[in-house]
């Protein structure tokens, strides 16, 4: 199915997983903000614009930042859906406990919302996911997912598991769709979530959706992020920029036609920018 019958209302909107939290559907990424101010503004800017959900990983070197700009924005930390994820090299139980406490510790918070696995790390990531298992037990975290996993890792994996992923965050934009796994996720009820939906800022040269976005009179950032939302996918662009974080959450005043839709879907050309969840080597 193209378009998702979820409703989408604005910048503070959720979707619900399958075990009942509201995960925002829009939220700000933070891969390549630099810890510290950079990053400490960008998620200010943001909550205070209205975000309420802000993606980070161990790997990205900025939790004390995104944790201090939590703080420092004054809003509520119940409020705030916070996501991290555990890096390839602490894959494994014991040491997946270890890598949670410590982000917790950097984030200084005393949950998270959502913990995926970064990477499905080939021999480990079944112990990973047990890890995250006893932590969603002992209510340190909201809800459990998983990164880079393609269908067949989601094969291997749930016949193995207590609890099914509630999220499968991947690398989605109209040049990678991957409607069957899409498909598969939602059939799973796992929630498909959108990283690099800007196509890591390539998605502006694209004719074929400057065109679309010239019809709504939005930009092209605008259209591929409401594109992700119309489709049930939660997005998470990312920018340190304070006129793009709030330009880039402006989409909540016009809907995509079926047909232009069907448009953006048709750009599919099954082209990464980031690592292929097979041939990863780190
Ligand atoms: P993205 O597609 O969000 O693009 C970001 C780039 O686009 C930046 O260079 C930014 O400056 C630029 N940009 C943003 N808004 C713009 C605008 N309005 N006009 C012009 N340029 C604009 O790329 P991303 O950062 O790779 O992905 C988003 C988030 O997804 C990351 O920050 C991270 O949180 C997450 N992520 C996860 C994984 C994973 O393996 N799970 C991998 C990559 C990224």
């Amino acid at each position: 199915m193209a378009t998702s019958n979820k409703i989408i209302t604005d910048l503070q909107g959720t979707f619900e997983l399958h075990n009942g939290v509201q995960m925002p559907y829009f939220g700000l990424g933070v891969y390549l903000s630099e810890d510290g101010q950079e990053v400490i503004n960008a998620v200010k800017w943001a909550i205070e614009s209205g975000y309420r959900h802000i993606d980070t990983a161990s790997i990205y070197n900025n939790e004390e930042g995104v944790g201090k700009g939590i703080k420092q924005s004054g809003i509520d930390r119940k409020e705030i859906f916070v996501v991290s994820k555990v890096w390839n090299s602490d894959q494994g139980y014991e040491t997946t406990l270890k890598a949670f406490n410590d982000s917790l510790k950097r984030l200084d918070l005393d949950y998270l919302d959502l913990y995926l696995i970064h990477w499905p790390v080939k021999g480990k990531y079944k112990e990973t996911w047990r890890a995250l298992e006893q932590l969603y037990r002992e209510k340190k975290i909201r809800a459990i997912g998983v990164s880079n996993f393609l269908r067949h890792h989601l094969e291997d994996l749930l016949p193995t598991v207590e609890i099914v992923p509630m999220v499968n965050q991947m690398e989605f934009h109209p040049y990678l769709v991957q409607q069957d796994l899409l498909d598969y996720c939602n059939v799973h009820k796992i929630q498909y979530e959108a990283w690099s939906p800007l196509m890591q800022g390539r998605i502006f040269d694209l004719a074929a959706i400057k065109e679309i976005a010239e019809k709504y009179d939005k930009s092209v950032a605008q259209v591929v992020l409401r594109w992700d939302l119309q489709k049930g996918v939660v997005t998470i662009p990312k920018s340190a920029k304070k006129e793009r974080i709030i330009a880039n959450a402006d989409i909540f005043d016009f809907e995509l036609s079926i047909e232009d839709i069907a448009s953006l879907d048709s750009l599919e050309r099954g082209q990464r920018f980031g690592p292929d969840p097979d041939t990863f080597d780190f």
